[in-house]
């Protein structure tokens, strides 16, 4: 990757183009199924500039809850875009959320002084719930249901790569029926900067002026743009981080952890006391950290299954943590 970094071809991005970025976007815009995509520094930056290009200071926009845009973007889609969050219950399953409740959220247009909730915001795969993943099918519902209910849809496909390989799908699967799409080069990828924002022309035209605004616009980045090249090589490596996630948690249940089965590379564990499983990792040096009460483990590229095993051996048996006669659920 850094040696296609240092020969990358370059030009002025913010100027008139730069070929190795146009290239990216290309690839990208194709492997995702829409019109054009624009490379931006981050996911966070792509999902801003969606939120902002659809949402007008007044509106509401609707998300699973626990999603990244509502989470672990420090508000930005309120007080940058101006959408008031309105977050859904996973009625669905963990991580999921149904048509109806996207219907029912989105209401019917009422008089001048109502909030108009005017987008759904989707999460593929939903990170906080642990990697889940929303189905071709069940993703086209939701998409309709918007739709029907008058609002646009963002994705944020930040971790779409890995809702790819687990369905065994081509990533333009599961951007049906979206209006906008952000997805990630950096993380399982291994770029080390890069995301895209994708949509169709007209869209991507005013994201490059959001962009702007927001000073992510950069010059020769044909050198970056080079690192997510290499990175699209990566996305049918993933099933390797999803077979070891797997190692991990039926290893972890063994040792009688309650822990989520992974569709992806998420394990979340559900500690009896969440500081003293915190200082048990750190001491035993399992780098894994915490999110929303759980713990978290990202299984990623530079891991083997002896380090799934050696990790395994580290941590032991959960019986110090919960007590030997503690049923585990
Ligand atoms: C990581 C992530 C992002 C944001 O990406 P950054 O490049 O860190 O800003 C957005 N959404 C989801 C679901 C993510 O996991």
């Amino acid at each position: 990757m850094r040696a296609a970094m240092a020969t990358a071809e370059v030009g002025d991005d913010v100027l008139d183009g730069d070929p190795t970025m146009a290239e990216l976007q290309e690839r990208i815009a194709a492997l995702l199924g829409v019109q054009a995509a624009l490379w931006v520094p981050s996911g966070s930056m792509g999902n801003l500039i969606a939120l902002t290009a659809h949402l007008q200071r007044g509106d509401a926009f609707l998300a699973p809850a626990g999603s990244h845009v509502l989470d672990a973007e420090l508000g930005t889609p309120a007080w940058l875009a101006g959408g008031m969050p309105s977050p859904l219950p996973h009625d669905a399953g963990p991580g999921k959320i149904s048509p109806d409740a996207v219907i029912r959220a989105a209401g019917t247009p009422g008089p001048y002084y109502t909030l108009r909730t005017t987008l759904l915001c989707l999460e593929n795969t939903h990170m906080s719930s642990g990697g889940v993943v929303t189905e071709v099918d069940e993703h086209a519902a939701l998409a309709a249901a918007a739709r029907r209910s008058g609002l646009k849809v963002h994705l944020d496909g930040a971790r779409l790569w890995h809702a790819s390989v687990a369905l065994g799908l081509p990533p333009a699967a599961l951007t049906v029926g979206v209006d906008t799409v952000q997805v990630c080069l950096s993380k399982g990828l291994g770029a080390p900067v890069g995301s895209l924002v994708a949509g169709t022309a007209e869209f991507v035209e005013e994201a490059r002026r959001l962009r702007k605004m927001l000073g992510g616009g950069v010059r020769q980045g044909g050198v970056l743009a080079a690192a997510g090249l290499v990175a699209l090589d990566n996305i049918d490596r993933l099933a390797e981080d999803h077979d070891r996630a797997a190692r991990l948690a039926e290893g972890l249940a063994e040792l009688g952890w309650p822990v989520t089965t992974p569709a992806t590379n998420i394990v979340l564990l559900t500690p009896a006391d969440l500081p003293s499983t915190l200082r048990r990792l750190a001491q035993a040096k399992v780098l894994a950290g915490p999110i929303g009460g759980r713990i978290r483990f990202v299984t990623h590229g530079d891991l083997t299954d002896a380090d799934i095993d050696a990790a395994l051996h580290r941590i032991g048996p959960a019986e110090a943590d919960y007590g030997p006669s503690r049923r585990l659920a």
